[in-house]
């Protein structure tokens, strides 16, 4: 049996439609663009095709973007400073540091993340919006968990009473992906480098969420026949290769649908990233009208 490939071109696709029409019923009811800002700290370049990329998706679902390239040399001061202005800024409804930042400056993610307005926090990463995900409240997610979830819904892939196992428990992907999967009914697993008999947890799963960072690490004797394979992994093997956490050849042979890497979940996030951006702006037009 070969499992259904889902295509992440595909759903980003419909996710990207959807924010679109969305644009232009806010610009119909408030007569404004909603307005993303990306500040983008130093010169890395994997963080400036990450950039464009955003850039381009604001464009083709019709929002307006920003993108504020400051020195490598920028102090936590002046970073701050940028965040209020963008902050007071009724024009932007979605603010996204790209990390990582230089290193003089990873001392203060953490503060840099909690500057940004909640109500502005397009990555999801503010702990007022982690904890609205977990007591269930209206909020920002984090872009890749939510992509994943969306793609799930819109394949018609049913999650209600579902056993999903998430492996991986970082605060951006593992921890949000099994809080939405626990919103929806899944019964919900999280493993992590200390779970013991790892493939025995995993084989228990409808839905398997690999949030590993370790190529190919599930192979096939930890899937269930049928489940759904959703690889969050981008591993770099070799200069042109990346490969997800899943053994994607030997899986996709027993399991019902996958994600393939690249192709996958990898294009749902700057997607959902639109997604959050229009939900950030129907929020505080609603709140200022
Ligand atoms: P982290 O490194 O923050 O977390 C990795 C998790 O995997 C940790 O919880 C860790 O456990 C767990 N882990 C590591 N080794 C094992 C093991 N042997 N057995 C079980 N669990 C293990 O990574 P991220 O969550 O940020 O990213 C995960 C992957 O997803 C990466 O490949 C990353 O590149 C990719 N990614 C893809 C995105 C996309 O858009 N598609 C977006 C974000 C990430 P412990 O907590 O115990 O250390």
């Amino acid at each position: 049996m070969s499992a259904r490939i889902l295509s992440g071109k595909e759903f980003a696709q419909q996710i990207k439609e959807d924010a679109a029409k969305r644009v232009e019923e806010i610009q119909s009811r408030y007569d404004v663009t909603p307005g993303l800002a990306v500040i983008l700290v130093g010169d890395d370049p994997a963080s400036q095709v990450y950039v464009r990329n955003k850039d381009k998706a604001c464009a083709q679902v019709g929002l307006r973007s920003e993108v504020l390239n400051l020195p490598t040399a920028t102090t936590r001061e002046t970073l701050l400073q940028e965040i209020d202005r963008l902050n007071a800024d009724e024009s932007i409804h979605g603010i996204l540091v790209q990390l990582p930042l230089p290193e003089h400056l990873r001392a203060c993610e953490k503060e840099v993340i909690q500057r940004i307005d909640p109500a502005k926090d397009v990555d999801g990463f503010h702990p007022v919006n982690v904890g609205r995900l977990v007591t269930g409240e209206p909020g920002l997610v984090s872009c890749t968990p939510a992509g994943c979830l969306r793609m799930l819904e819109l394949a018609g892939i049913s999650i209600d009473g579902k056993r999903a196992v998430v492996v991986g428990r970082s605060n951006i992907v593992g921890k949000p992906m099994a809080n939405l999967l626990l919103s929806r009914n899944a019964t919900v697993t999280v493993c992590h480098s200390h779970t013991q008999d790892l493939a025995s947890v995993t084989r228990e799963a409808d839905i398997l969420v690999a949030a590993i960072g370790r190529p190919r690490f599930i192979t096939a004797d930890m899937v269930k026949p049928g489940a759904t394979v959703i690889d969050v992994g981008i591993n770099r093997i070799a200069p042109k290769k990346l490969v997800g956490d899943v053994d994607y050849d030997a899986v996709s042979e027993i399991a019902g649908a996958i994600t393939p890497v690249p192709g996958g979940v990898g294009l749902l996030t700057v997607a959902t990233l639109m997604e959050n951006v229009v939900q950030a702006a129907e929020m505080q037009l609603a709140k200022r009208s």
